[in-house]
């Protein structure tokens, strides 16, 4: 029988997988690419809980931009921190556990 790591009940009984979205603390913030231009990345999703792809194709249809999923991250092209924290909310993960960041700090450093 397996033994779920979170709860410690067996799969059977384990709720974890309904609880995820509230409970996963996600991180937004921007990062500046080539030729200036910024990304909004999502980060601190459990790809094993949460569908990456369905995720990020709301995302995208809800912020009107081009975007990838790749090694549990999101990116989406432009500057969407606010609209991002909102439209996670509306699908139920919890606003507490959304952190917004201006900006990336490695890559704001100064060469
Ligand atoms: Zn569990």
């Amino acid at each position: 029988m397996k033994i779920c790591d979170v709860c410690g009940l067996p799969d059977e009984l384990c709720v974890c997988e309904e609880i995820a979205r509230e409970v996963q603390t996600v991180k937004v913030y921007t990062v500046r690419r080539r030729f200036g231009k910024l990304m909004t990345i999502v980060e601190g999703i459990d790809e094993h809980d949460i569908d990456m792809k369905e995720l990020t194709k709301e995302l995208k249809a809800k912020c009107a931009c081009g975007g990838t999923a790749k090694k549990g991250q999101i990116e989406l092209q432009g500057d969407h921190k606010k609209r991002v924290k909102e439209v996670l909310a509306n699908m139920g993960f919890s606003s507490d556990t959304i952190e917004i960041r201006e900006i990336d700090r490695r890559s704001n450093r100064r060469r």
